[in-house]
This record gives C-alpha cells, sequence and structure tokens, in this order.
C-alpha cells in the first residue's frame, strides 16, 4: 500500500526554554500508510504534529516532504504542499454551520486546481458521514459529530498527509470503529498518509500498521502495533502489563487464525 513521497522527521528537537519537549525525533510516514504515534501525557506527540505542520519551528533537526525540505516553513506554504492537520482541542466556529466551518478551510487557495471547494467541502463531509449535518450550527452538534467535522475540514484541502491529533478523544467505543472504518476508507479512496495520535490503544491496535512511541520527547520504539505493545521498554514506560497481555492474547488468535475478534 504504501511507497509514495514520504513525510519525514529527522533528529527532530524542540526546547522550550528548559524543556527538550522532543529529543532527536526520527518519524516517517509514507502516502498510503497509516502510522499511529502513542506516548504518555507530555511526550511530545502534538509537539512532533506541530513541528511536521509548520505550526513550530524545531530547534534543530528538519522535516522533509520527498525531497523537499520544508522545515521552518509557515504554517500556510506546508498546508499548500498537502499536509493536513486536526487540533487536539475542537476549533469549530460555534456560530457559523457545518458546511460553512469547511468552507473556511477549503477555500485556502491551492496551487493544485483540482475540484471547486464547494466540492470538495461536501465531498469531505460526506466521506466522514457527516452531510446531512450540513446546515446545522456546529454547537449544536454532538461532541462525536463534531470531531467528525473537525477530520472533515482538515481533509477538504485534499491532503496528501492528513495529521489528527486524539480524534477518538471522548467517543464511545462505537463512534471510534465508526471513524476507525472512515479514516480507513478515506486512505483507501485517496491513497495518503495518515498520522495518528491517540490514547486508546485499541483503536491505534485496529487502525495502524506501524506505531511510534514517544516518553519524555524520545523515541522508544516503532513497529507494527502487536510488537510495539509487548515490548518491555514500552510496556514498562506506557502500556502497562495489563494491556499488553490483553493485546499478546489477541496477537496468538490472530496468528492461529482466530483473529478479527476483540475483546
Ligand atoms: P503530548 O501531546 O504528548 O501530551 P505535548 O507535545 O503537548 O505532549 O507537550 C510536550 C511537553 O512540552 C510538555 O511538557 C508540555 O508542557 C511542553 N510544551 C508543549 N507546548 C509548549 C509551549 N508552547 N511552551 C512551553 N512548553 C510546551
Ligand atoms: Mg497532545
Amino acid at each position: 500500500m504504501a511507497g509514495g513521497t514520504a513525510l519525514a522527521a529527522e533528529g527532530v528537537e524542540k526546547v522550550f526554554g528548559g524543556l527538550r519537549a522532543l529529543r532527536g525525533v526520527s518519524i516517517e510516514v509514507r502516502e498510503g500508510e497509516i502510522v499511529g504515534l502513542i506516548g504518555p501525557n507530555g511526550s511530545g506527540k502534538t509537539t512532533l504534529l506541530n513541528v511536521l505542520s509548520g505550526l513550530l519551528r524545531p530547534t534543530a533537526g528538519r522535516v522533509r516532504l520527498g525531497a523537499e525540505d520544508v522545515t521552518g516553513l509557515p504554517p500556510d506554504a506546508v498546508a499548500k504542499r498537502g499536509i493536513g492537520r486536526t487540533f487536539q482541542g475542537i476549533r469549530l466556529f460555534p456560530r457559523l454551520t457545518v458546511l460553512e466551518n469547511v468552507l473556511v478551510a477549503a477555500s485556502v487557495p491551492r496551487p493544485r486546481g483540482g475540484a471547486a471547494w464547494e466540492v470538495r467541502a461536501v465531498r469531505a463531509l460526506e466521506e466522514l458521514g457527516v452531510g446531512h449535518l450540513a446546515c446545522r450550527f456546529a454547537a449544536t452538534l454532538a461532541y462525536g459529530e463534531q470531531r467528525r467535522v473537525e477530520v472533515a475540514r482538515a481533509l477538504a484541502l485534499e491532503p496528501r498527509f492528513l495529521l489528527v491529533d486524539e480524534p477518538f478523544a471522548g467517543m464511545n467505543p462505537a463512534e471510534s470503529d465508526e471513524l476507525v472504518g472512515r479514516l480507513r476508507a478515506i486512505r483507501e479512496r485517496r491513497g495518503c498518509g495518515l498520522l495518528v495520535v491517540d490514547h486508546d490503544l485499541r483503536v491505534i491496535h485496529e487502525l495502524c500498521e506501524r506505531v511510534v512511541v514517544l516518553n519524555e520527547g524520545e523515541k522508544i520504539g516503532e513497529g507494527p502495533p502487536s510488537r510495539v505493545y509487548l515490548d518491555p521498554v514500552v510496556v514498562r514506560a506506557y502500556v502497562g502489563e495489563k494491556a499488553a497481555s490483553r493485546f499478546a492474547v489477541r496477537a496468538v488468535e490472530a496468528h492461529d487464525g482466530f483473529g478479527g475478534e476483540r475483546g
């Protein structure tokens, strides 16, 4: 599936005052690939997304999009090159309609042309299953619906890479499962790369082909979820013995052909 252009952070450092929020982090997402980014609170996940999307300039290291060095480019220039993102907190305009909220993003001029922005906005809403909410005021939506509109707003820019910061936060399992399905379908249809930050290990396990684990600004693990969740260093720092044994059982079941069940 993956193989196209890569979005990469290379040896990224970010220092806030005396705090080293990122310590030489390297990460790569290829077009068509779904990568998870996990780690305890304060481990640097959002900071890394901010560096990748141009919101923060790294103290050291580089951000590369294919062959191009995009380190330190402003966020709008990064967005124009096809990197879209959502934010950890909901950032919809409450007194605009859902469609208006998405149009605000879709109307950013892009060099590549393509469909009219109204078309892109409606298409993005449909892909997130919230097309029927287009005329509702954002403030009147349920929490899970707002989350999906936020993803639609980023998607309307037709990014080659979509970075989502805790999109499953506050969702119940049914809502999470639906969003997993929709994100997969988006990857299939558009062939874009996804970088997904979340705390829900079950969802990350279901959705991602590869997981990167941060701890105190450092990358401490990387690989397929079933393997990473069992890595002793990762278990100690983050996953916990109980969760790891649950995933171990599931990995064995999948290996023996009894997979697909979730508990
Ligand atoms: P995560 O998303 O993994 O919870 P963050 O990237 O938000 O972690 O934060 C990593 C560390 O950097 C935390 O200690 C946080 O307090 C600090 N931090 C993040 N942004 C800033 C900022 N703009 N100024 C100062 N410190 C920050
Ligand atoms: Mg965060």
